[in-house]
């Protein structure tokens, strides 16, 4: 006896052959076509955050230098999980960076906000000499 399968994409009992995992090419494309979108979208998702956050970071440090509170941040909607890169200095403090801006954060829960140069191995070393 037969199982009835169910098309992923329609649910409609697939008829007709037993090996068949959709009921036909239109389900099929229609159910990766579906699930590409929504890793799309999630992608989307996260540049959105990210670009928020430069965005963030670009208001409150217009200098290029700035510490703020941690608080501060939090309450603009910063996102602090969402970043494109990390640096630690030679003195091991780690930077998070977002595009071109890093920050920082301290033990007292202050927030120290650079540029991020493409040559920041002088630039982010230098801050803390
Ligand atoms: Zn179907």
């Amino acid at each position: 006896m037969n199982k009835q399968k169910k098309c992923p994409y329609c649910n409609k009992i697939i008829t007709g052959r037993t090996d068949k995992t959709f009921c036909n090419d239109r389900c099929r494309n229609n159910y990766y076509y579906k699930i590409n979108c929504e890793k799309k979208g999630f992608i989307r998702e996260i540049n959105t955050k990210l670009l928020k956050n430069r965005g963030i970071l670009r208001t409150v440090n217009p200098y290029g230098r700035v510490s703020v509170p941690k608080i501060y941040l939090e309450e603009l909607g910063f996102d602090f999980s969402c970043f494109t890169g990390l640096y630690k200095t030679k003195k091991g403090k780690e930077y998070f960076i977002v595009y071109d801006h890093a920050f920082n954060i301290d033990e007292n829960q202050r927030v120290h906000l650079v540029v991020f140069y493409s040559d920041a191995q002088t630039v982010v070393s230098q801050q803390h000499v």
